[in-house]
């Protein structure tokens, strides 16, 4: 069934039929995908270099970053995942998601980033967070053996910090978020994405 195009030019809804990509080698990569569907796009697991065509949108989502990176080069989607965000389709890292975006993994987010950055007693924890750019309230965060940026290039706009740490940064059409939007329930930071229109 041929999708509904991304950009609709009749008053519909923009969002409607996007076709958002989510890596999907490992990790929490369904429940990015429920909520991309509960959204009105349509979500697509990412594993080949195939996956990649015709993508509105990009998430990589949490998990552990070592192992992500180990399946990004056994399938060899390095390449074509840069080449992707380059031309400007919008992209949204959450947790490893932001760690392999930056200057050390895929090299497209002007960062680098420190994993495990909350020290062992706090690995895990929730705050409620104001984000630059996100109306209607704090957002509810869960961060799990969250990283935080912790250095990074003037192109980098810092939505949210911690403890003055930068835990939502924005770069162009990249955002990445030290947290998991998609295990609260909060969907904005998805919307922000699927309303971003590839030009950054
Ligand atoms: N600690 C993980 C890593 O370094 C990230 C954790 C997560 O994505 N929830 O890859």
């Amino acid at each position: 069934m041929p999708r509904t195009p991304g950009h609709a030019a009749n008053g519909a809804e923009p969002d409607a039929g996007k076709l958002v990509g989510i890596l999907a080698l490992q990790g929490d990569f369904e429940a990015h995908a429920k909520m991309v569907r509960a959204l009105g796009a349509q979500p697509r697991e990412v594993r080949t270099p195939n996956d990649l065509e015709d993508l509105d949108a990009l998430i990589i989502p949490g998990g552990e970053s070592t192992v992500m990176t180990l399946g990004i080069e056994r399938e060899g989607l390095a390449e074509p995942l840069r080449d992707l965000v380059s031309q400007g389709t919008p992209v949204l890292g959450t947790c490893a998601g932001m760690i392999m975006l930056d200057r050390e993994h895929l090299g497209l987010l002007d960062v680098t980033t420190r994993r495990n950055a909350f020290g062992r007693q706090v690995r895990s924890f929730e705050a409620d967070l104001d984000v630059d750019g996100i109306p209607g309230g704090p957002m509810h965060a869960v961060f799990i053996r969250a990283p935080w940026v912790a250095e990074r290039g003037p192109a980098v706009q810092v939505l949210a910090s911690v403890e003055e740490h930068p835990v939502a940064i924005r770069q162009g059409n990249m955002i990445a978020v030290s947290f998991h939007p998609e295990l609260s329930g909060d969907d904005r930071l998805h919307e922000m994405l699927l309303a971003m229109n590839g030009t950054g």
